[in-house]
């Protein structure tokens, strides 16, 4: 033995002796027991400490529990640059092989190299394998990539509650005060597009890291999570990017419907869901469809989501949008006049954040010294309002189409006229406007100059009974309809 070897192995004495005290204090004397004792220091290089450890199953549960604490008693024992490695003692040929790849202990190996088997590789059967560990240092700088994700102002305060949400608002409360602890784990976030999946999963973030000041929270969106994957295995760091991901206490991935077809991420991402939910660490997700239409991910991956808890969030009520607005306009110190806001909530009834476009227009525009009208809450909405699979037209679009086929005003639709002609002209177009628009009785109503929504139900009603027993007005319907339709 020369020198210098006979100095590191002393030196791995010292470490890991300064190392057990801080254990020590930080663990129960059985765990200590049975997971510190039987561990031998290997040798030290001045970053690396190496220990001996008596499997690989050992190991990982060592890496799964108590890395927070090795971690801290390797900062104070060879400062932040410091690195654990572990050298591991079995026979490998006695280790049971990995019988199906559902099998997280063996197949989701972390540490080892992709494409490379260490169970089955005949020279390996000489108790030697060296694993390397993070140290704090390379954990900071991957954690620095993911935090500025996290957007303060999103809480749960400031999340609305209605029938629409509550559910999901509800598991996600229960989640952020126990992460990893309540059967919702994953918690499975879903709905449209700007119904609040990104803002409630955020809040459950900031709630936990509020709440929870030693745990390690991470929200990425599946995209940006795809994207550093690729990146990291392009400088061969794949295995540090699965070692980050599998250290924390609490993942976020939003809109995971973007992993659909990425074989490789979706691969990385079922080893690391594993490792979480295995060493009971809460995993939240969402994706703009239920689980069961997210095709081109792996069903062993939607099997897993099917683990925890899924729910929805759907359209907001009217009263959830009009607490919405308000909630909106006071956070910005804003106002807007009474019916424009009535106008907003009854023409903007899908989407949250294209409700919010709209506030922001016009109270920009109102702070610009521009006179909110109704002409210009009108033009805004139109420009804003996205026609979607559910709206196949605008309200006003339905009322120029039936005012111009019958040769009326727009506004004779809206009055309280109750000439002949007109009266089935108006109620014609409520029908297509229900057909059409996507848009609540209610909204409809508002529309027809403030109608109420039981003068809606009777108007589609009577259109639904004339188209079967006149036959002028069954060509009307048919005329009008095509006009849709081009
Ligand atoms: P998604 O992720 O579902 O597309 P977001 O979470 O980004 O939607 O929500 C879009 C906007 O609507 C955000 O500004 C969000 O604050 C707001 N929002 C949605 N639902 C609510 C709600 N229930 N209460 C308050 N704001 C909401
Ligand atoms: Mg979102």
């Amino acid at each position: 033995m020369t020198n210098e070897t006979a100095e590191q192995e002393q030196d791995c004495y010292v470490i890991w002796e300064s190392c057990l005290r801080i254990i020590r204090e930080n663990t129960t004397p059985d765990a200590f027991m049975t997971w510190f004792e039987p561990i031998i220091p290997h040798s030290f290089d001045g970053e690396a400490l190496v220990l001996q450890v008596p499997s690989h199953f050992f190991y990982e549960y060592l890496e799964a529990n108590f890395i927070k604490i090795m971690r801290k008693a390797i900062d104070i024992a060879i400062g932040t640059q410091g690195r654990l490695e572990y050298f591991i003692t079995e026979n490998v040929q006695e280790v049971e092989q990995p019988k199906t790849p559902d099998n997280p202990i063996l197949y989701n190996n972390p540490f080892k190299p992709y494409g490379q088997n260490n169970y089955t590789n005949g020279q390996n059967n000489q108790s030697k394998q060296v694993v390397s560990s993070f140290s704090r240092e390379m954990y900071e700088s991957q954690k620095a990539i993911y935090a500025t994700a996290l957007n303060r102002f999103y809480s749960f305060d400031n999340f609305i509650e209605g029938d629409c949400n509550r559910l999901a608002r509800s598991t996600g409360f229960a989640v952020a005060d126990k992460p990893g602890v309540t059967a919702f784990n994953p918690l499975m976030l879903y709905g449209g597009v700007g119904l609040g999946k990104t803002h409630l999963m955020q809040a459950i973030g900031n709630h936990i890291n509020g709440h929870f000041p030693g745990k390690e929270v991470v929200y990425v969106s599946a995209d940006r999570f795809t994207d550093q994957l690729i990146d990291a295995l392009k400088h061969n760091r794949g295995d540090a990017f699965k070692q980050f991901f599998m250290q924390l206490d609490v993942l976020m991935i939003d809109d995971v419907q973007f992993l659909a077809g990425k074989e490789k991420t979706q691969e990385i991402f079922f080893s690391i869901f594993n490792q979480l939910h295995l060493s009971g660490k809460q995993i939240i997700m969402t994706s703009d469809r239920p689980p069961a239409e997210l095709t081109g991910l792996e069903d062993r991956l939607l099997t897993r989501f099917k683990w925890g808890l899924t729910t929805d969030l759907k359209q907001p009520d009217l009263e959830t949008r009009m607490a919405i607005i308000h909630r909106k306009l006071d956070e910005r110190n804003q106002t807007l006049p009474d019916n424009i806001i009535d106008y907003l909530v009854h023409s903007i009834d899908s989407n949250v954040r294209e409700l919010e476009g709209a506030i922001n227009s016009l109270s920009g525009l109102s702070e610009n010294g521009m006179p909110v009208t109704m002409e210009l809450a009108k033009q805004i909405v139109e420009q804003i309002v996205q026609v979607t699979e559910s709206k196949q037209a605008g309200i006003e679009e339905v009322q120029r189409v039936v005012s111009d086929y019958f040769n009326i005003q727009v506004d004779e639709l809206k009055d309280k006229t109750r000439k002949k002609e007109i009266v089935i002209a108006r109620q014609i177009a409520m029908y297509f406007a229900k057909e059409y628009t996507g848009f609540s009785l209610k909204s409809i109503g508002y529309h027809f100059g403030g109608r109420d929504h039981s003068t809606v139900i009777h108007a589609i009603q009577a259109v639904t009974d004339m188209i079967q027993e006149k036959r002028e007005i069954r060509m009307y319907v048919e005329d009008i309809d095509k006009k849709f339709k081009k």
